[in-house]
């Protein structure tokens, strides 16, 4: 299964139709999926983390970046080429330009995909705790604003299958970070004990678009908890070992 905006195409064999997302005038132009255990592959999909890799008729460059749960964004801001790589690590990727598939990989983390459905900006976001609390999100939307020209009142988010409030229990160091970050964690922090809680990492995105000034129908929840649901999702927490990842995308078309 993975949630597209449309099809068909190579990858719908394994997703579903999201019908939450509004595209607006942008449906002709965009695509979008987050990945499922059943597809597309991790690196038949996408290349080596850093690189642009070529792609098919579909998808004709393929963006994967080098993932390190910190808060560096790559702007891409001119056009792309096969073989192209990046330095350094970055947990988000933005572009203006169209043909090139933005992917992030995920297990337990959250996908996070951007859109300016009136300027033409996308961008895709590997979002653990740690960088939602540092600011991944934050700092993607606003380089959308002050970089490429997107306009926060036409901005969409959509955030993917994760770890869910179910499931996902943390401990003092999470919660004390937390704790400084986040005026109330009620919402977003279910205590289970003195030490222990099960924290809602969508929702502290979501807690943090509207912060931002996003509208609150601009952003699009997949509810699924991919420790919950082993038929559709790797996870680390549940499989204790890293099995396979999610790939999620967005393109510009
Ligand atoms: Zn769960």
């Amino acid at each position: 299964m993975v949630l597209l905006a449309e099809g068909p195409t190579p990858l719908t064999k394994a997703m579903l139709p999201l019908t939450s997302w509004s595209f607006g005038r942008m449906s002709q132009r965009m695509l979008h999926f987050f990945g499922t255990r059943h597809g597309p592959q991790y690196g038949r999909m996408n290349g080596e983390p850093g690189t642009v890799k070529a792609g098919d008729s579909d998808y004709p460059l393929v963006v994967s970046i080098r993932q390190v749960h910190g808060t560096d964004v790559l702007s891409i801001d001119r056009p792309l080429k096969a073989g192209q790589k990046f330095f350094g690590g970055h947990d988000a990727v933005l572009t203006n330009q169209a043909d090139a598939l933005l992917t992030v990989q995920t297990a337990d983390c959250v996908p996070v995909l951007l859109m300016d459905s009136s300027r033409g900006v996308i961008g895709a976001v590997h979002a653990g705790w740690r960088g939602v609390v540092h600011g991944i999100v934050v700092k993607s939307v606003r380089t959308m604003v002050e970089r490429f020209g997107a306009g926060l009142p036409s901005l969409h988010v959509a955030i993917g299958p994760s770890a869910g409030p179910c499931c996902y229990e943390v401990d003092t160091p999470v919660m004390n970070q937390l704790a400084s970050d986040v005026p109330d964690d009620s919402t977003i922090l279910k205590r289970t004990g003195p030490r222990t809680g099960r924290l809602d990492l969508k929702q502290l995105i979501r807690w943090q678009a509207v912060s931002l000034g996003l509208a609150e129908d601009h952003i699009h929840t997949v509810d699924l908890c991919t420790i919950c649901r082993p038929d559709l999702f790797f996870s680390y927490r549940r499989e204790g070992k890293v099995h396979g990842n999610m790939v999620s995308g967005i393109m510009l078309k």
